[in-house]
């Protein structure tokens, strides 16, 4: 069994409609593939009918921005949580709106130096998509100031630079007892994913298990072995659940499909725990 839990479509900053995504699942041999954009689940159901049609399982899902009390920020998975959750609903708007606020204030930042503009952000996003820096990223190579998106982030997007803006997001423990709520399951997504940022520190992984946290997403690029080595003795200890992902963005990342999995062990933990809604075509467990 070939698991990936971890993968965005157009309707976030992956650069696939949600039912070409699956079908680059079913062609990278896996079994099942989880679709989790950023803040939003308007993917969930092309992805299902896809899902249906070339079978393969599909575990529908949700990667939500969070930000600590610091502006660290957090990036919390949600599996099989009820998409139409009322206080999860307002705070994912909430969050994808200021993303549209914050995108259009960096974008004039960069206008000042490099020739971009809201229209080209526009143009390389799918109608409603959550807005993030990838979007931003693709105008800088459209406009021939970096080759790829990498290095746009390298160059000029760091959270560090000049042009960078934050946005409004919710806690992490907040959304972690929103996904329960809702009927979701709740899996702190690259945890020490130190490259990207500051990560936090124990006592806010402490808080998140006290309000429900489910998983910790171990076998994942960003995080180095040592932090790896960290996050097993908590979920030793809290006997969380384990993932491994690749966090597949189409052409807009180096990360493959299938490039870190999940075990069946695992994956039956989180089907148990998600009663917000169902998953899709799910093959045949044990
Ligand atoms: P944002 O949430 O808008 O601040 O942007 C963060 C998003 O950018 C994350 O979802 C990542 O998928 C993406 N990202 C971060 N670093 C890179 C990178 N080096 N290359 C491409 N995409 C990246
Ligand atoms: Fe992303
Ligand atoms: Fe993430
Ligand atoms: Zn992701």
């Amino acid at each position: 069994m070939r698991i990936d839990l971890h993968a965005h479509s157009h309707v976030s900053d992956g650069t696939e409609p949600p039912a070409d995504l699956v079908a680059s699942a079913k062609a990278a041999g896996l079994d099942v593939v989880a679709l989790t954009d950023h803040d939003q689940t308007a993917g969930w159901q092309e992805a299902g009918a896809a899902a249906l049609e070339l079978g393969i399982g599909l575990v529908p899902g949700m990667e939500i921005s969070c930000k600590t009390e610091l502006g660290i920020s957090v990036h919390l998975l949600s599996y099989l949580h009820d998409p139409s959750h009322p206080g999860l609903v307002e705070e994912i708007d909430k969050a994808r709106d200021a993303r549209i606020t914050r995108a259009r204030r960096m974008v004039e930042l960069l206008a000042e130096d490099y020739p971009v503009d809201w229209d080209m952000i526009a143009r390389h996003s799918a109608p409603g998509a959550t807005i993030g820096r990838p979007h931003i990223a693709d105008a800088l190579v459209t406009a021939g100031v970096v080759r790829t998106r990498t290095e746009a982030f390298a160059q000029v997007l760091t959270a560090r630079s000049r042009y960078y803006v934050g946005h409004y997001a919710m806690d992490p423990v907040t959304a972690v007892k929103l996904v329960r709520e809702a009927g979701g399951v709740p899996v702190f997504a690259h945890p020490v994913a130190s490259a990207r940022g500051r990560v936090v520190g124990e006592e806010t992984f402490e808080q998140m298990i006290e309000a429900g946290l489910l998983g910790l997403e171990i076998n994942h690029r960003d995080n180095p072995e040592e932090g790896r080595e960290y996050l097993r003795a908590i979920a030793a200890e809290h006997d969380l659940i384990v993932t491994g992902s690749s966090d597949y963005h189409g052409t807009g990342k180096p990360n493959r499909l299938g490039e870190n999995t999940t075990t069946v062990e695992m994956l039956q933990r989180i089907l148990e725990a998600g009663t917000g809604t169902a998953p899709v075509g799910m093959p045949e467990l044990s």
